[in-house]
């Protein structure tokens, strides 16, 4: 079984922290794209990669700031996948949301919807530029409810820059008044080249420091699982069974396809990068190809799975590889540190530890 995910690249304001491929766009280029989008999901289609596709992400860029004759062309084109799939995703801003899109949605099938919100603070959203409002969030929600799509994840962000603890508190119950059983809590990253970048430097913006960021993390977590929510990947938190099956496929080095401008796929033994420009990917959609070598794809399996707080299954890895983690990697310093432990046949990070994951991984990486 694969995933399938599909790369929108518009959007229709900048956010200040984004490095994503995207642009804002006029009608006339949004259609040309989607030719070349379908051209790419043929190609997929007749080299037999989409027989048994178990979860479609559409993501971007904004999906939804497509027009509704643009949205439904596209889900006509993934009808064949959408109706099989367990899962379909795709991930909307709620300012462009309209309840003609559920409907929409809902008739192809599509039965999860990811909301990009990163907080509900006023003052914040304008300093990221963010054009939606806590009402505005709540609507949409009810809106998809309506129409039967209860999977619903938001996206929410921590350690932007003037955020304090009593904005992330009031974020969080607002969050949680939702009522959605699926939240993923990102830590603002700082990317080269991002307006949010200059700022930075230009001391227009300060950003909160690592004690307060970590502070933030703990607290979130915490009230998160006082709700009921699992913590089951580093940012990810979901109620039991709204655990996202594409993302999972990610982490558990699932194949999939990716198509469009910027988007990655992986098909054993190759992973694939798609062009970034759209000129360059008009012109020829793969950017380029790795082959992974056996040391290779047993690295990227520890990384992506320890992501999850479950970690990895040792009896997968053997099915997978013919070897044990042990045997290929030198754990023995992490146990002593007390980083990973085994439970269960699985080893995994502890979960005090999770926040120092990134040390952990370096320990695969080179
Ligand atoms: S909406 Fe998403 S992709 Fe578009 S600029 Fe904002 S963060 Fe980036």
């Amino acid at each position: 079984m694969k995933g399938l995910y599909v790369h929108i690249p518009f959007c229709k304001s900048i956010c200040t922290y984004c490095d994503f491929p995207k642009q804002i766009a006029k009608e006339s280029k949004k259609e040309k794209y989607l030719s070349y989008l379908l051209k790419e999901l043929k190609l997929y289609e007749e080299q037999g990669q989409l027989k048994d596709i178990r979860s479609v992400y559409i993501g971007g860029g904004t999906p939804n700031s497509l027009s509704i004759t643009q949205l439904e062309r596209l889900l006509i084109a993934l009808r064949p996948y959408l109706s099989n799939a367990l899962e379909n995703t795709i991930e909307i801003n709620s300012e462009l949301f309209t309840e003609e899109q559920a409907k929409l949605f809902s008739k192809y099938n599509i039965n999860r919807v990811s909301i990009g919100v990163q907080t509900f603070d006023s003052t914040l959203l304008k300093t990221i530029n963010r054009l939606h409002s806590f009402d505005i969030v709540k609507s949409t929600i009810r809106a998809l409810r309506k129409y039967g799509i209860e999977n619903i994840n938001i996206d929410m962000m921590y350690g932007l820059p003037g955020q304090d603890m009593h904005i992330l508190k009031k974020d969080i119950r607002r969050a949680l008044s939702l009522k959605v059983p699926h939240i993923s809590y990102y830590s603002l990253i700082l990317e080269e080249k991002t307006v949010l970048e200059y700022q930075l430097k230009h001391h227009q913006i300060q950003l909160p420091d690592d004690d307060l960021i970590a502070d933030m993390a703990d607290y979130l977590t915490q009230k998160l699982k006082m709700r009921q929510f699992i913590h089951y990947e580093i940012s990810n938190y979901a109620k039991k069974g709204y655990e996202s099956i594409h993302n999972i496929g990610y982490w558990e080095c699932e194949e999939y396809v990716g198509i469009g401008a910027s988007a990655a796929g992986y098909l054993h033994p190759k992973r694939y990068k798609n062009a970034v420009s759209l000129p360059e990917y008009y012109e020829k959609h793969l950017l380029e190809e790795i082959f992974l070598t056996e040391e290779d794809a047993k690295k990227e399996y520890m990384l992506l799975g320890l992501r999850m707080l479950r970690g990895i299954s040792i009896s997968a890895y053997y099915k997978r590889f013919k070897t044990y983690p042990k045997m290929d990697f030198d754990l023995d310093k992490l146990y002593k540190m007390g980083l990973i432990e085994e439970i269960n046949g699985f080893i995994r990070i502890k979960e005090d530890k999770i926040w120092v994951a990134n040390t952990i991984f370096e320990k695969f990486v080179g």
